[in-house]
């Protein structure tokens, strides 16, 4: 008997979650061995095995989808319908963490133990997002990818692909067939990492679940609760929403089909590390076109962070409530703004939306001196939270995806619809 993905992925979380308490109850959250040595290795391995396919994949997959979409006219289009896809969804992500911090008050009374010795100054973000456009050119596309720079190798993809379009039809032909091919062998690497998903995710779940520090969870509880009850919103009302009232098609269908994806972004905490499978999801089980998905997606994964966006709202909301400080409107928009600016800048690897709430605590005149204890508890039990909103960000990209697909004229989506 076969069991369909999703499911042999959820059995495998469920028992890495019983064998992460037992490892926790038993190691006190510390826990070593070599058995336990054994088990996170299977998490690791999966994960290089996933951003070793990346660079090439989506730079790939972005030039062979650009030269299709063609005529720079197209690209300008769909550029524009992703921007503002982008950019509604995370402002509508935002204004549900301002709404919730300001209804739950997570930070009053929140007893934060002020021992940590705690030094910011290690989770500073390198440049500030203003000048995230001049960053994307690279000044060595070679260097770009071998320090997996994801929004230089886009730009010159993007670029390259589109000049693929303008030279004369017999490069034109020779070039749009190699990397037609190239694409198409990634891909298939691609396939042969996704069969050990259970695998990686087991031993991801495992790692998680055994070293999490459950005694800090109680002092800041409320504001977990807070920061899950806005995504939690988010991905079953908000986004599910957006898509039918574009698509007219049941967000059911959707779900089915990034089923994997989702928890494989749950159990990385990695957009970038989950992109290879949330390209091959959105390809195959939803059945938009490489055109779209190759520029939509890997943008997508570093850029456009629904969930990381309400989390810096929500956390630097709450922060400002352990001050025991009141936001007024003016300081709240700042709040949105940059909430919004954080977002766009946060790589899309783990943790990396706890470092950039820098830039909004900075922006509404919090000192780092004051902020970095309550963050260092922050950092502490990022971990579950970094989980679910890795998820929504990357549930976002590909239901941004689809819509586009769907508005481009693709007909051809969720074979099962046709069943
Ligand atoms: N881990 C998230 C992601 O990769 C970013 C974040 O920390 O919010 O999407």
């Amino acid at each position: 008997m076969k069991l369909k993905l999703h499911w042999q992925v959820l059995i495998a979380m469920f028992c890495g979650a019983v064998v992460g308490v037992i490892f926790q109850l038993v190691y006190n959250a510390k826990p070593s061995g070599w058995l336990y040595t054994l088990i996170i290795s299977l998490g690791t391995i999966f994960i290089r095995l996933l951003r070793m396919v990346i660079v090439p994949l989506i730079f790939t997959s972005i030039v062979s989808g650009v030269s299709s979409v063609g005529k720079g006219k197209n690209i300008g289009r769909l550029g524009l319908k992703t921007f503002f896809y982008y950019m509604i969804t995370s402002i509508f992500a935002i204004l549900i963490g301002l709404m919730l911090t300001n209804l739950i008050h997570p930070g009053y009374g929140a007893n934060i133990p002020i021992t940590n010795d705690f030094n910011p100054e290690n989770l500073k973000t390198p440049g500030s997002p203003v000048q995230i456009l001049i960053r994307m050119i690279p000044l060595n596309p070679i260097k770009a990818a071998s320090t997996g720079d994801m929004l230089g190798i886009i730009f010159f993809s993007i670029f390259l692909g589109v000049v693929l379009t303008k030279v004369k039809p017999q490069t034109q032909d020779f070039l749009k067939k190699f990397f037609d091919s190239s694409f198409e062998v990634m891909m298939k690497i691609t396939e042969f990492v996704i069969k050990l998903l259970p695998i990686g995710v087991f031993g991801l779940i495992v790692k998680a679940v055994s070293t999490a520090g459950f005694d800090l969870f109680k002092v800041v509880g409320k504001y977990m609760l807070t920061v899950c009850a806005g995504l939690s919103i988010h991905l079953l009302i908000i986004l599910p929403l957006i898509f039918y009232l574009f698509t007219r098609i049941n967000p059911i269908y959707h779900f089915k089909a990034m089923a994997s994806t989702m928890i494989t972004a749950f159990s990385t905490s990695s957009s970038n590390a989950t992109l290879p499978l949330t390209m091959r999801s959105v390809e195959k089980n939803v059945g938009v076109s490489n055109k779209i998905s190759s520029f939509v997606l890997p943008l997508g994964a570093t850029v456009n962070m629904d969930g990381t966006a309400l989390y810096e709202c929500a956390g630097v909301i709450f922060i400002s409530q352990v001050l025991g400080l009141h936001l007024g409107f003016a300081q709240q928009f700042i709040v949105v703004l940059t909430a919004l600016l954080a977002s766009i800048g946060c790589a899309g690897i783990p943790s990396a939306g706890l470092v950039v709430i820098f830039i909004v605590t900075q922006a509404v005149g919090f000192k780092d001196v004051d902020v970095g204890v309550i963050i260092g508890t922050m950092l502490a039990v990022d971990r579950p939270l970094d989980m679910f909103r890795t998820m929504v960000n990357v549930f976002s990209d590909s239901v941004g995806t689809t819509i586009i697909a769907k508005s481009e004229g693709e007909t051809n989506l969720y074979p099962e619809l046709k069943k």
